[in-house]
């Protein structure tokens, strides 16, 4: 067996296990207490990543990470709303994230992954993290139920064994632990399948609105795209149906049409989203990925925690995805923190902030109900319930941790079908 000379014979108290927004969020706020963390990222190089709209709520994790100045600083563009239009081509007002509540925290930014998770992998080793590129984890050691450590693999330094007191799974849809474990969970409802690329020279609403994010319905509700404005002038592009109806079989020949096909023939039934890249220039060939939400029914175990995706991932509809992945990072660092301290590195420790975190989840998750019910709309709900329209900007702006934040489910039940509440 090789062995890796700069990772050999390392006592850690933490094992961060993936370098995403999760990873670095944990390994930050752990390392700032002044323990000694290690990262194990296993892409040798910024890659790009899908995912790409941040929403507000983020501000306060950016907050403690210490990086408000440089996405002040940084060229993405800034997201004020998000606007939603109909499968007849009508768009909703814009949600503005400032509607009762201008403070600095209710904008945010469209990223470009590559840089954004590069920044905040600077970030960590700014704050002490030992960062490791190029070294993907292979699997988690334990001994009976507890983690012990992780073993490494990579391309020239082979596999070594590293011990730590506490391993934070930030592997994204890897989800080393969980699948491993084989205790995700899945929904039918949410089984969607997603293709997408970027653009360049893709037409934007002016002003405050340039750098919104649009969902758009197509025609008969079948798929939604989403159109996220970037650095360098480009948007990113993509649609999101069942697997069912994206991916089926669709020429009456029964030949099966290539996702680049596919793509344009969903665009073909989106007018409102068309124009805007008619003339613009495709940058990449679209990617295609499937089978996204699932949760895990737990977040933690002896020795173990899962943050971000690697416990659970929603639906890419309100892009929550990054936020949930910032704000279990930092419940999961807060966790880790009180557990070493304490010396209880126990599963029951480790997952105390679960409940919490969940029941934000919820939030999102009866909204993505509601979204794919196609006799409902958010013009059709606030039209019958004004009242709620700071409630649904709540939740659109992340605010899902505050009390009441779920008032808006008891009118909405009477318009569609809400899914009963999970919790852990
Ligand atoms: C179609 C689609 C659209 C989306 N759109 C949005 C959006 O607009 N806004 C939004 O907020 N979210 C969106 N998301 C979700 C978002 O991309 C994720 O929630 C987010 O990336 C989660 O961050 P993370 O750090 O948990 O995982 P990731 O960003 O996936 O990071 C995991 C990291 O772990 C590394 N890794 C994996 N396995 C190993 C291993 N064994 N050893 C070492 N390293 C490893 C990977 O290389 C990766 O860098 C979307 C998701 C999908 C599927």
């Amino acid at each position: 067996m090789n062995t890796n000379n700069t990772l050999k014979e390392q006592a850690y108290d933490v094992i961060v296990i993936g370098g995403g927004p999760a990873g670095s969020t944990v390994a930050t706020l752990v390392a700032e207490q002044g323990y000694r963390v290690l990262l194990l990222e296993r892409d040798s190089n910024p890659r790009f990543k899908v995912g790409e709209s941040l929403i507000p709520a983020s501000y306060w994790t950016f907050e403690r990470l210490g990086m408000l100045e440089k996405l002040e600083a940084s060229h993405f563009p800034k997201k004020y709303s998000v606007q939603f239009y109909s499968q007849s081509g009508k768009a909703s007002a814009p949600f503005y994230f400032y509607e009762n509540d201008p403070h600095e925290s209710s904008m945010t930014w469209q990223v470009l992954r590559s840089e954004f998770d590069d920044m905040l992998l600077e970030n960590a080793l700014e704050k002490g993290v030992e960062v490791q590129r190029g070294v993907g984890v292979h699997s988690v050691l334990f001994e009976k139920d507890r983690a012990v450590g992780v073993r490494t693999r990579s391309p020239n330094a082979g596999s070594v064994d590293l011990p730590a007191k506490v391993i934070a799974d930030s592997t994204g849809q890897s989800a080393l632990i969980s699948r491993r474990l084989k205790i995700n969970d899945t929904e039918p409802e949410l089984r969607k399948a997603s293709i997408y690329t970027h653009f360049e020279g893709g037409i934007r609403d002016e002003g405050i609105d340039e750098g919104a994010t649009l969902i758009l319905h197509t025609e008969n509700k079948d798929s939604w795209f989403w159109y996220i404005p970037l650095p360098y002038n480009r948007v990113s592009v993509g649609v999101v149906g069942s697997i069912d109806y994206l991916l089926q079989d669709r020429r009456s020949d029964g030949a099966q049409l290539d996702a680049e096909a596919i793509f344009k023939a969903e665009l073909e039934k989106c007018p409102a989203l068309k124009w805007r890249i008619d003339n613009a220039k495709q940058l990449f060939p679209v990617k295609t990925t499937k089978d996204f939400s699932y949760r895990a029914q737990q977040i933690a175990g002896n020795g173990w925690v899962l943050v971000g995706d690697a416990f659970g991932f929603l639906d890419p509809v309100y892009s929550t995805g990054l936020f949930l992945a910032l704000k279990s990072g930092e419940m999961a660092a807060d966790a880790i923190n009180g557990a070493l301290e304490s010396g209880d590195l126990s599963g029951e420790r480790l997952g105390q902030f679960g409940t919490e975190f969940v029941k934000g989840m919820e939030s999102f998750r009866k909204l993505v109900y509601a979204f794919y019910t196609k006799e409902f709309s958010f013009a059709k709900f606030l039209k019958q319930f004004p009242e709620c329209q700071q409630g649904i900007v709540d939740i659109l702006s992340g605010n899902v941790f505050t009390k009441d934040v779920d008032k808006i489910f008891t009118p909405m039940a009477q318009m569609c079908p809400l899914p009963e509440e999970i919790t852990l």
